[in-house]
């Protein structure tokens, strides 16, 4: 039996080195990162299970600029010129 964990995953048949073909679950990708306003995919994010992530650089992770892998750079343009007008 699979771990529960990977029982919605997709199955697949991979060669042993002992000539079988048995049957192997594989984890589901998390979904990509979204910017919190509009929705569009952000790039530079990195997808991947939780351990997959931890082994990447923290640098690799995410944009290094404000808000950066939570919103895109139009909208955190459009915020920030929002917010000054408004002072
Ligand atoms: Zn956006």
């Amino acid at each position: 039996m699979v771990r529960p964990k990977l029982r919605s995953g997709k199955r697949i048949r991979t060669k042993t080195p002992g000539g079988k073909f048995p049957i192997r679950s594989v984890q589901k990708k998390p979904n990509i990162s979204k910017c919190a306003s509009c929705g569009k995919t952000l790039r530079g994010t990195v997808r991947g299970t939780q351990v997959e992530v931890r082994r990447t650089t923290r640098t690799q992770r995410r944009p290094s600029r404000m808000h950066g892998g939570h919103f895109c750079h139009t909208c955190l343009k459009a915020k920030l010129i929002e917010e000054i007008r408004s002072q």
